[in-house]
C-alpha cells in the first residue's frame, strides 16, 4: 500500500459543502478581501491564541514581515533567529535591511534556547525570533527573561505550531507578536496562500500592524508608514472558519498517531534512529512534522528504501540557513552551527496527517523496521 507524505483532499471533502455554500454568498455580496469572514475569523483566532489581536494576513510571511515592519526592523538592526528553519523566518529579516543572527539549536527539539539567545546579544540586537518548530514550543519562559532583561521584542514564528502549548500557555502568548501560516500543509491549511499577525496584548502595535496591510493607509489616502499590501482574501477567511472548529480534533489525531509511532518504533536503537523527544513537561507538541533523526549517516539510504516501498518522507530542511548561498555574505563558515549542521544532515519527516488509517501509519513502520533489521 502507497502512503503518501500528505494527502489533502479527504479532509477537504469533508468541508467542501459548507464551503461552496459560503463561497456562493461571497459572490453574490461580491466583498472579496477583508469582508465578514475575515472579521470573523481574526475574532475567532484571537479567541483560539489567547492573543488579544489577530490581524489576517496573506500569507505566513507577510505576516512575519508586516510584525518586523510594526517593529520598524531596518538597515543596521540584529535579529536573532534560528538558522534551522524555513527560509522565510530569515528572509523577512534580510527584505528590510537588517541582518539575522544565525543561532544554534537544542538538538533534540530542534528549536532556539535561552541561553543559545543571550550569548548572541549585541547592542544592535532589535528582535527575537524563536521557531516553534515541528509543533512544538521554544523554551519561551527563558527567552522571554532574556529579552525582557535586555528590553528586546520578541515574534514567535508559529507558522507550524498554532495550538502548541506549554508553561500553562499557548503559542501567540509569549511574544509581543506572532506570526502564523495557513498554507495548505500547515495543521490548519487554507485552500492556497492566507496567514495571521497575533498581538499579545499592545493595541496601539495591533493598530500599527493593521494598517501596515494597507500601505499604512488611515483613513483611505493618508499614509502613515510605508506599508504593503498584506491583505487576506474573504475567501481564505471562509475557508479557515470552516475548518477552525475541527482543528483540536486534527491536534489530536497527529498526537495518536505520533505516539504510536513512538511505541511501534522503540526496538529501533537511539544510536540509530532518534524519535522525536517533547520535552516540556506537559506541554502540547502538534506534530505539524514526525521528524525522526538517522544516525550514522544512513538517512538517505532510508529515505530510498522508504519511497521505493510507496511511502512518502521528506527532508525539513536539508540545509541550514547560514549555508545558503544567498547568506554568504553573512560569512559564517561550516562547523560555526554544529547541531543545525547535523540536524540537517539526520532529519527525515513520515507521514503524520490525522486521516491516515492505522494500516497505513503500520506499513510505515514496518517500512522503518526493516530497513533497521527489526520486526
Ligand atoms: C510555512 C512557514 C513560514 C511561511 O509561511 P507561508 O504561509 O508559506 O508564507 C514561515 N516560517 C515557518 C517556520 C514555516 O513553516
Amino acid at each position: 500500500m502507497a502512503v503518501p507524505m500528505l494527502e489533502l483532499a479527504p479532509q477537504n471533502a469533508s468541508v467542501k459543502d459548507q464551503i461552496l455554500q459560503g463561497l456562493s454568498a461571497i459572490i453574490d455580496r461580491s466583498s472579496f478581501v477583508l469582508g465578514e469572514n475575515v472579521k470573523g475569523l481574526e475574532a475567532e483566532l484571537a479567541e483560539y491564541s489567547g492573543a488579544r489581536y489577530a490581524v489576517g494576513m496573506s500569507s505566513g510571511t507577510d505576516a512575519l514581515l508586516i510584525a518586523l515592519m510594526a517593529l520598524d526592523i531596518k538597515h543596521g538592526d540584529e535579529v536573532i533567529l534560528p538558522s534551522f528553519t524555513f527560509f522565510a523566518t530569515a528572509g523577512v529579516v534580510s527584505r528590510l535591511g537588517a541582518t539575522p543572527v544565525f543561532i544554534d539549536i537544542d538538538p533534540e527539539t530542534f528549536n532556539i534556547t535561552g541561553a543559545l539567545v543571550e550569548a548572541a546579544i549585541t547592542p544592535r540586537t532589535k528582535a527575537i525570533i524563536p521557531v516553534h518548530l515541528f509543533g512544538q514550543l521554544a523554551e519561551m519562559p527563558a527567552i522571554m527573561a532574556v529579552a525582557d532583561r535586555h528590553g528586546i521584542p520578541v515574534l514567535e514564528d508559529a507558522c507550524q505550531s498554532l495550538g502548541a502549548k506549554g508553561w500553562g500557555r499557548s503559542a501567540g502568548q509569549f511574544g509581543q507578536m506572532t506570526g502564523c501560516s495557513f498554507y495548505p500543509t500547515k495543521n490548519l491549511g487554507a485552500f492556497g496562500d492566507a496567514g495571521m499577525t497575533l498581538i499579545k496584548d499592545d493595541e496601539k502595535l495591533a493598530a500599527k500592524v493593521r494598517r501596515l496591510r494597507v500601505h499604512g493607509m488611515e483613513p483611505v489616502y493618508v499614509h502613515h508608514e510605508i506599508g504593503m499590501n498584506g491583505r487576506i482574501d474573504e475567501f481564505q477567511g471562509l475557508v479557515l472558519r470552516a475548518k477552525l472548529p475541527m482543528l483540536e480534533g486534527w491536534h489530536e489525531g497527529r498526537r495518536r498517531h505520533a505516539q504510536w509511532y513512538i511505541e511501534r518504533l522503540g526496538a529501533i536503537a537511539p544510536d540509530e534512529m532518534a524519535l522525536p523527544l517533547e520535552k516540556i513537561p506537559e506541554g502540547r507538541h502538534i506534530y505539524n512534522q514526525f521528524t525522526v533523526r538517522v544516525k550514522a549517516g544512513r538517512r538517505d539510504a532510508l529515505m530510498a528504501h522508504l519511497r521505493g516501498l510507496g511511502i512518502g518522507c521528506a527532508i525539513y530542511y536539508p540545509i541550514g540557513l547560514h549555508e545558503q548561498p544567498c547568506f554568504e555574505y553573512l560569512g559564517y563558515k561550516k562547523g560555526q552551527l554544529a547541531e543545525s549542521e547535523l540536524a540537517a544532515a539526520e532529519v527525515l519527516s513520515l507521514p503524520v496527517y490525522p486521516e491516515m488509517t492505522p494500516a497505513m501509519r503500520e506499513e510505515v513502520a514496518q517500512g522503518l523496521l526493516g530497513f533497521f533489521g527489526k520486526k
